[in-house]
């Protein structure tokens, strides 16, 4: 099988497919004010339309797929979706990004269909900041769901945390808490600039290094980089179960360890977050006698691929806010 990878030396066997573009929170550094839908947009990829694609990538080495959003799990078809690719034995992780807005309710129907890791943000874990960051007075809620889902045994949990000065930047000891007793990775995500929130990038941006040096002087340390592992820096602690991953887009190395590919809910390539590079596949999807030239399509794309954004430059590329491209 040839395999999804680029001129520089880089494997793609991970696609995070946003599943649909409209969400019901309004986070400060993302929507602010909401999803906005602009009249006479393309809907959203179709269910038969997202299992042509995924047979597509798995022809070309996909072993992971998140799904992402928007908020994914807006789309009533979501189980359906996580069925349609819990089919392909070749996909042996399926993972949702949420807002965890209906976990509660729905964890164990996305479980039963086939699910396998879940990552959940939480900006915070104080009420008030919570909601002051989303928009939405939904932490407690949330939080039950996470309980739950461990308790349930959900193979693997993540929560996603952005990092913002001013804003969450003390909520350190919450988490250290927090992580004492539960099994979950905590993913601080530095903030990232994107086309609509330069204002609040330049107020509220903060560098994950203070964090990871404050990490060390407890006694975290680096955990080993698995060989399929993305751009997290994860470490452990022995006092905790819990461990903290770092993500840092600006720091150096950030792209040397890019793994993955994305497509956008109305089906167009993006060969990076923040890359100008990107071509509609969804003509593609229509019948099954495409297979092989949508094949074809990705193993062309992957030659354009550069080794790495331009974020250091200002240069944010396609990406308006990450709700639009899936984070
Ligand atoms: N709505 C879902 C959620 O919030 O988890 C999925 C989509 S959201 C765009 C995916 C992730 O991107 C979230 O963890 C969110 O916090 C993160 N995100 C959004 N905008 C960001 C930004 N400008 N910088 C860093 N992370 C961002
Ligand atoms: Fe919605 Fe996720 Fe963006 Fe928050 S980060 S506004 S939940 S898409």
């Amino acid at each position: 099988m040839t395999v999804l990878a680029d001129r520089y030396g880089r494997r793609f066997p991970y696609l995070r497919l946003s599943v649909i573009q409209a969400c019901n929170f309004r986070c400060s550094y993302c929507l602010p004010n909401g999803y906005q839908g602009v009249p006479g947009t393309a809907p959203s990829l179709r269910l038969d339309e997202i299992e042509r694609l995924l047979h597509g990538f798995v022809g070309v080495g996909l072993r992971k797929l998140r799904l992402t959003g928007g908020e994914p799990t807006l789309r009533r078809d979501l189980p359906d979706i996580i069925a349609t690719a819990a089919r392909m034995p070749d996909i042996r992780t399926i993972a949702l990004t949420t807002n965890g807005c209906i976990l509660r309710k729905r964890r164990a129907t996305w479980q039963q269909a086939g699910l396998n890791a879940l990552n959940v943000s939480v900006d915070a874990l104080d009420r008030q900041r919570f909601a002051a960051i989303t928009g939405h007075d939904r932490l407690h809620d949330i939080l039950a769901g996470i309980d739950e889902a461990l308790a349930a045994d959900f193979p693997v949990v993540k929560l996603n945390a952005v990092l913002l000065r001013g804003l969450n930047d003390e909520q350190m000891p919450a988490w250290l808490e927090y992580l004492r007793e539960r099994p979950v990775a905590v993913r601080f995500i530095e903030l990232m600039r994107t086309g609509t929130n330069k204002d609040y990038f330049e107020r509220h941006h903060l560098r994950a290094q203070a964090l990871e040096d404050d990490l060390q002087a407890q006694g975290w340390s680096l955990l080993p980089r698995g060989p399929t592992a993305g751009p997290a820096r994860e470490y452990g602690h022995p006092d905790y179960r819990g461990r903290i991953g770092i993500i840092a887009p600006y720091s150096r190395d950030f792209c040397a360890g890019c793994n993955r590919l994305r497509v956008t809910s109305r089906g167009d390539l993006r060969l990076c977050l923040f890359g100008n590079l990107g071509i509609p596949l969804r003509h593609l999807l229509q019948d099954d006698a495409s297979g092989d030239l949508l094949q074809a399509t990705l193993l062309g794309q992957l030659g354009l691929k550069e080794a790495g954004h331009g974020l250091h430059e200002g240069r944010t590329g396609l990406t308006p806010h990450l709700a639009s491209i899936g984070g």
